[in-house]
């Protein structure tokens, strides 16, 4: 899974290529700067750039052996310039509007910068130099000037509208039909079709948006700082290790403090409340954590999140919304703000029953140890770690020699995809790579015609952004003629030379994860690009989780989860543990995402004229109209610290997470019901879901795959929330 990243400015720069696991759209930002043609000296562009005509190696896979970075700029500002004139010679066509010269124009066009730039997302997201983060510093704003000129070109716009208003009777293809809504609707979320006073008005909005985010991000960085827990005494942090302790040490002489220094996480939970012994400290520490934002003037977020949240409801007004929620949700799978509320209230009966069952068990050993006081949120995980370590506890050690990264890949991962699509594997060591450690395979259909390039890129290095992701070098379309080149890449440890890579159970989760988010690229059979790559958020997530489900599936986990020396399955004791470990503690886990996802839809539910409360009162109002006021399990984040909504782009869209686990649960139980790993499931899974990318209205492609409405059942018998512990 892709961590979350600070960058925004580098999710613009993905914007046409698909990406997963982050999310792209960040139309909201209102970055709208004049491309100024020669604003710096521009290197020469020329048919010695590697980007200058497409790729002719296989797939037109990128040829990454005659790339060097200084390609990149000039490549990129040439195909800036490219589609800018594409995109005026369409906008300006005296012909009358019509379907091909307008929408296969627009999807044809922007040849050249796509290419450049998928390259460079991987240059700069996986093996990043200063040299390129200098050219993305530069090149970031005219590229979101460049998406801007775009979605508010008037005659554009005129154009794809007096199409969208004939649809019915143009006798367009579904698939027509499709791009021709998906497109007038961005346009639309995008304000194309304000007058121009209103225009300006959205501008404004979006520029006093943007610098309220921008000030939100900077005192929340300095307020985690200003708030690491700093002790002098060596003994408050009993319970931590050794190890640990020397890290809190180092943290403090970095700011050049005496004694130790635990810096703040994101979340309101802190790593070190699981193991640190001393009440008073825990205390002290989620103190410090839950009011970071709250505490001085100068780092208090309470003012600008109100702000934000105010002028995101004006912003859906004037968009003819009736409040932001709903904007932004228009355009995902739920649709409605009421579908994500129905979906988000139904889950708290059975969250908070289990996360009332754990808390007794936690306070049951507080009793037990003589503590007399009653369980609060500093305790939860110092706690649940000892009821864990009773119950559940399990030696990393052990289980690594059955994880060998190469065998999960082809016995687990590569195994299933088989098993189920029919799609075969072969390592092609002929295609350039942009480092030693990619691995490159083509991939054949069960006819052994060529389906798709996957590359993969597993072991971290110290110039790779954080987490896993996937994305791709070439979109798969009929239109251009093109299949999918994909890619994953992971931050798993690499080993010393010559020894095996054996990973954790958590990272073969995530290998099958972000395969899953590849096999979605590769067998995207569409005619338009867009509709291969434009999933919603509330989507993007379901084919990767889906296929998380197999790494779990006993013919799968047999096949690859075996000794690396002598390749005995793992001892059923060890897998049992496992299984037993993957449900412990999710009450509380679940419980506190959905309180933060409820918190979010409440702030972003706000009506344009709803008058101003103190931040604290509405958050508190909020949780207990939920139901999810409970004094031990505070919300993943509190909204004076909640990143992902005030500046990350998740706003009225943190409920994706769990909307996208239910449906990858219940695509699951669909299988378990239907006879499980066969082909013929895993082919109407692929037919039906996998290659139709976003050709027809996801609930409706969902639910005819599935024969029904998805339920919650899955994700809550999934998550153990039906089982006592
Ligand atoms: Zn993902």
């Amino acid at each position: 899974m892709r961590g979350i990243r600070a960058n925004l400015i580098i999710m613009r720069l993905i914007s046409t290529g698909r990406t997963t696991c982050l999310f792209a759209c960040m139309l909201a930002s209102g970055l709208l700067m004049p491309v100024i043609q020669g604003q710096s000296l521009t290197p020469a562009f020329g048919p010695s750039n590697p980007f200058f005509s497409p790729s002719t190696l296989p797939f037109q896979a990128p040829p990454f052996d005659k790339i060097k970075d200084s390609d990149y700029r000039p490549a990129i500002e040439a195909g800036i310039a490219e589609e800018m004139k594409e995109i005026e010679a369409i906008a300006n066509n005296p012909a009358t509007p019509d379907f091909a010269n307008t929408f296969v124009a627009l999807e044809k066009s922007g040849q050249l910068l796509g290419r450049v730039r998928r390259a460079f997302n991987v240059a700069t997201e996986a093996n990043t130099n200063p040299e390129l983060q200098k050219i993305q510093q530069i090149e970031t704003p005219k590229l979101s000037a460049l998406d801007d000129a775009i979605t508010l070109n008037p005659k554009l716009f005129a154009r794809i509208q007096t199409i969208y208003t004939q649809r019915d009777s143009l006798g367009l293809e579904k698939e027509s039909r499709r791009l021709v809504e998906l497109t007038y609707d961005r346009f639309r979320h995008a304000g194309s079709n304000l007058a121009e006073t209103d225009k300006t008005k959205l501008k404004q909005i979006n520029d006093r948006l943007s610098v309220l985010q921008n000030a939100f991000r900077q005192k929340l960085l300095a307020a985690a700082r200003a708030n690491a827990f700093t002790t002098t005494d060596k003994s408050a942090l009993a319970g931590l290790t050794e190890g640990q302790i020397a890290a809190a040490e180092i943290a403090a002489k970095a700011r050049q403090q005496s004694g130790y220094l635990l810096p703040l996480q994101n979340t309101t939970q802190q790593p070190a409340l699981h193991s640190l012994s001393v009440r008073a400290t825990r205390q002290a520490l989620f103190e410090k954590s839950w009011n970071r934002a709250e505490r001085d003037d100068a780092n208090d977020t309470r003012a600008t999140i109100a702000d934000i949240a105010r002028l995101r409801a004006e912003k859906a007004k004037l968009l003819g919304f009736p409040n932001f929620a709903a904007w932004k949700i228009a355009d995902q799978m739920a649709k409605t703000p009421d579908a994500v509320l129905k979906f988000l209230d139904a889950l708290v009966p059975a969250a908070t029953a289990k996360v009332i069952a754990e808390a007794k068990d936690n306070q049951a050993i507080i009793d037990a140890q003589k503590g007399a006081f009653t369980l609060a949120p500093y305790d939860w995980e110092f706690y649940a770690e000892q009821v864990r370590k009773a119950k559940y506890d399990l030696d990393e050690a052990a289980v690594r020699p059955y994880f060998e990264l190469n065998r999960v890949l082809q016995d687990g991962v590569f195994y299933a995809a088989t098993q189920l699509y029919g799609i075969t594997f072969r390592e092609r060591k002929d295609i350039p790579v942009y480092h030693p450690d990619v691995r490159v395979f083509e991939v054949r259909d069960a006819d052994s015609k060529p389906l798709a390039l996957f590359y993969c890129d597993y072991y971290k290095r110290d110039n790779k952004d954080g987490g896993a992701w996937t994305s791709s070098f070439v979109p798969a379309s009929k239109l251009m003629g093109t299949l999918a080149v994909v890619y994953n890449v992971a931050n798993l440890p690499k080993p010393a030379p010559g020894q095996p890579a054996l990973i954790s159970y958590d990272d073969v989760r995530t290998m099958f994860h972000e395969f899953g988010h590849a096999l979605h690229s590769m067998c995207a059979s569409v005619e338009y690009p867009t509709l291969a790559g434009s999933i919603p958020r509330d989507f993007v997530e379901v084919p990767s989780q889906f296929n998380e489900h197999w790494r779990d599936d006993p013919a799968v986990f047999a096949h690859f989860a075996r000794h690396y020396q002598t390749g005995a399955p793992m001892p059923s004791d060890i897998v049992a543990k496992l299984r037993k470990a993957e449900t412990f503690n999710q009450g509380y886990a679940f419980t506190e995402l959905l309180s933060a996802a409820e918190l979010d839809m409440e702030w972003h539910s706000l009506p344009a004229e709803a008058p101003l409360q103190s931040p604290d009162q509405f958050e508190q109002a909020a949780l207990q109209k939920k139901k999810l006021a409970l004094p031990a399990v505070p919300p993943r984040y509190r909204s004076s610290y909640f990143l992902h909504i005030w500046a990350q782009g998740y706003s009225a869209g943190y409920y994706a997470y769990l909307w996208s686990e239910m449906l990858d649960d219940d695509a699951y139980a669909w299988f378990t019901e239907h006879g499980g790993l066969t082909r013929a499931n895993g082919d109407r899974f692929r037919n039906m879901v996998l290659s139709r990318g976003n050709t027809e209205d996801l609930e409706q492609l969902y639910e005819s795959w599935r024969g029904g409405k998805p339920t919650i059942q899955a994700l809550i018998q999934q998550r153990g929330l039906n089982v006592a512990r």
